[in-house]
This record gives structure tokens, C-alpha cells and sequence, in this order.
């Protein structure tokens, strides 16, 4: 067991949940997490419910995320949030990059490296997301692909920058689909991005650097991608709109 690399167990809800099913589910979770936790809880909530689950999160450890943001701090941007108006109401977290972001909302690299900037300037945290199409993998290209969305949007931090990201592995084929990538298929990507991060920063970096996994991830396939040398986690979308089903799964991170 790395000692540097306390586990993160990170719930998307995504554009689900209205008000009250919100308060609900985050009552629950609250009410449900394990008395030692000994992984990093973190709740990716909409915008409009962040100030709730901050309130409900009063007290506990679990840490608040937001599943975007703008890249500028303030201005004529009608209908966007800022990285500053998140920290400055005690987000911790933004999630950057999202797969349907990219996808739904064109995000290029060259955007999301513009949020990323943006959140470490607002002094929050990144969790960076990649991840390759079911078209690139069949090419046996998901590497290169990959090291590529790294490349353009993350490795041009400095060393101080980059210890406050975390990269979230999030195979396309494998979100909202129901098909988990095997533990051996993530832990060969997950092994192969953090040769990368070796590649461009120190050792101490490179140990510290949490790869979480994502995409179908539930409580019957947690513990075996848990287990895998260089999966510090999880980012889980559906299993995470119930609470049973994510605090099973925040057991079997913390276990
Ligand atoms: C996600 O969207 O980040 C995700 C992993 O979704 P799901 O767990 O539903 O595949």
C-alpha cells in the first residue's frame, strides 16, 4: 500500500437530482460514511446545490467539487461560473475536461488547459480527465491519444502546479455504459500515465500523483480496480446517485 497516496472516492451526480432528491442524497451519504474514513470523500454537485452540500458537509471531511467552470475570473459570460466564485463559497474541487464536456460542449485540449490555469489560480483543485474513444482503442492508439490530452493541457505546469491535480482515467467506451474496463486494462493506463508524469516531473511527483478511475465503476467491481497498483481511486457518475451504492464503494476505497 503506497503511503503517499491516500485514496479519492469522487461522486459525479452530473445534471441529476433536483433540489430536494440533492438534500437527500447528500443526508444520506452524510449520514452513511464509515466513522475511520481513510480515503478522500468528494461530492461533485450542480451548481445550484453546492452551498447545500457544503452546509450538510459542515463538519464531515468530505470535500466539495464543482463538475466545471469558466476559465475567466469575471466579465460578459452570461450563464457561466467562475473558478473564483467556486472557491470563494469553499469548493474544493472542480472537475475539468469531462469526456461530455469535450464531447457535448467542444472542449478542445487548448479550452481545457485554459480551466485548468484558471482553477490553480483560483486555488482550486483540478481533476483532470482523459480518455480515449471505443474507435482509438481498436486502433490500439488510446496511448498516444492519451498522452496527447496530458500534453496540451496539463504537463506545461510547473512541478508546485501540477501536485494539485489529480487525473481522472475515464475510458469514453466505458462511461455511463454499463462496460467496465477490466482491473488489468486500467491499471496498464493508469501505469502508462503516470510513466508520463515520471517522464516530466520528479519522483516525489510522480508517487504523489493520484490516478483515479472512471466509467461504470460499481460496488461489485470497486475492490478489484481498488486494488490495482496505481488506481487511486475512483470519479463514479451513475453508481454515485445512490447513496447505498457509493458507500459501498467509499468502503471499498477506504478498505
Ligand atoms: C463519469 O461520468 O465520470 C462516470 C464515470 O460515469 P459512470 O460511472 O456513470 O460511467
Amino acid at each position: 500500500m503506497d503511503l503517499y497516496r491516500t485514496k479519492i472516492i469522487a461522486a459525479n451526480w452530473k445534471m441529476n437530482t433536483d433540489f430536494a432528491e440533492g438534500e437527500r442524497l447528500m443526508s444520506e451519504i452524510v449520514a452513511g460514511l464509515p466513522e475511520k474514513l481513510t480515503c478522500k470523500v468528494v461530492i461533485a454537485a450542480p451548481f445550484t446545490h453546492l452551498q447545500m452540500v457544503k452546509q450538510l458537509a459542515t463538519g464531515t471531511p468530505i470535500c466539495i467539487a464543482a463538475q466545471n467552470c469558466h476559465f475567466e475570473v469575471s466579465g460578459a459570460f452570461t450563464g457561466e461560473i467562475s473558478p473564483t466564485m467556486l472557491k470563494s463559497m469553499g469548493v474544493e474541487y472542480v472537475i475539468i475536461g469531462h469526456s461530455e464536456r469535450r464531447q457535448l460542449f467542444h472542449e478542445t485540449n487548448e479550452i481545457v488547459k485554459l480551466k485548468v490555469d484558471a482553477a490553480l489560480r483560483a486555488g482550486l483543485k483540478p481533476i483532470f480527465c482523459c480518455g480515449e474513444t471505443l474507435d482509438i482503442r481498436h486502433t490500439e492508439t488510446q496511448n498516444i491519444f492519451v498522452r496527447m490530452q496530458l500534453e496540451e493541457s496539463l504537463f506545461h505546469l510547473d512541478g508546485e502546479s501540477f501536485k494539485n491535480v489529480s487525473i481522472a482515467y475515464e475510458p469514453i467506451w466505458a462511461i455511463g455504459t454499463g462496460v467496465t474496463a477490466t482491473p488489468e486494462q486500467a491499471q496498464e493506463m493508469h501505469n502508462y500515465i503516470r510513466d508520463q508524469v515520471a517522464i516530466t516531473y520528479d519522483k516525489i511527483i510522480t508517487e504523489e500523483t493520484r490516478i483515479l478511475y472512471g466509467g461504470s465503476l460499481k460496488p461489485d467491481n470497486a475492490k478489484s480496480l481498488f486494488t490495482q497498483e496505481d488506481i487511486d481511486g475512483g470519479l463514479i457518475g451513475g453508481a454515485s446517485l445512490s447513496s447505498s451504492s457509493f458507500l459501498e464503494i467509499v468502503n471499498a476505497g477506504c478498505g
